[in-house]
Order: C-alpha cells, then sequence, then structure tokens
C-alpha cells in the first residue's frame, strides 16, 4: 500500500492484518470483528474502502464462492501461485487446491491462448468425498 502512495493508518493495518493472518475466507462482517479486537476503531465503512483499495491494487480478490451463500462475498489475499477453490455444493465445504494440477493448466492455457497468464483462480463446484459417499448410500438404500 505505502508503495502505491496509500496512507497506512492504523485501522488500515489492522485490516491488512486480518487478511493475511486469515487461514480462510472472510466476508466484510468477519473481517470487521476481527480488525476491531486489533484496533476498535475499525468500523465496517472504513473495510469496506480499504477492501476497495487493496482490490483496485490487485493485493486483495474478491470471491463470490459460486454464490452458495448468496450475496456474501469473501476476501483473500492474492497469491502468486494458481489456486483454485473447489467447492461442495452440499455441504458447502472450501477446498483450496494448488499445486501440479493448477501448474499444468496455466502451462496448457498458456499455451493455447498465447498469453503470460499473471494469476490464475478457479472455481469447481461439486460434492465433496463425503457427500458423495453419502448420496450413494441413500441411493443404494432405496434400490
Ligand atoms: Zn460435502
Ligand atoms: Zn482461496
Amino acid at each position: 500500500m505505502r508503495d502505491a502512495g496509500i496512507r497506512v493508518t492504523a485501522p488500515r493495518r489492522a485490516i491488512v492484518r486480518v487478511l493475511e493472518e486469515a487461514g480462510d475466507h472472510l466476508d466484510v462482517e468477519e473481517i470487521t470483528e476481527r480488525a476491531r479486537a486489533l484496533d476498535p476503531s475499525v468500523h465496517r465503512a472504513t473495510v469496506y474502502r480499504t477492501l476497495g483499495l487493496l482490490k483496485g491494487l490487485g493485493l486483495v480478490d474478491e470471491l463470490d464462492l459460486l454464490h452458495l451463500e448468496g450475496d456474501r462475498h469473501f476476501y483473500e489475499v492474492r497469491r502468486e501461485t494458481e489456486h483454485a477453490h473447489v467447492i461442495c455444493l452440499t455441504c458447502r465445504r472450501v477446498l483450496e487446491l494448488s499445486g501440479h494440477v493448477m501448474a499444468e493448466l496455466r502451462a496448457d492455457l498458456e499455451q493455447e491462448t498465447g498469453f503470460a497468464v499473471k494469476f490464475l483462480r478457479m472455481e469447481v463446484g461439486g460434492a465433496c468425498p463425503d457427500c458423495a459417499g453419502r448420496a450413494r448410500r441413500a441411493a443404494a438404500d432405496q434400490a
């Protein structure tokens, strides 16, 4: 942020810290709550404005995670590595996938399109192994 000439105030610092330390995807409410624990002067409006700035700088991505949670949007720090959100449409679990599958996809995309891919994020919907197994057992019980 400082590189972009943006003043790093205490509330902004708290918001950035929350995003950096979050292990998963947070919405505005969760970010506000956690940032307030670090700096009580953080307001939801500050969170919205700061997220807008960070998105504009390409530092943070906004996700809808297939709209399974309605209009709730989620935020995460943009990573250099390609990653996919593999989302269970039944229990709403979100798995983060990176590594060779995604690296291969990047290479294939670059070959196919001629683009130098800067970042790659993908969302996939399906049934997780637990939910798929439950559905199979339920179908078997009915047969
Ligand atoms: Zn599931
Ligand atoms: Zn993610």
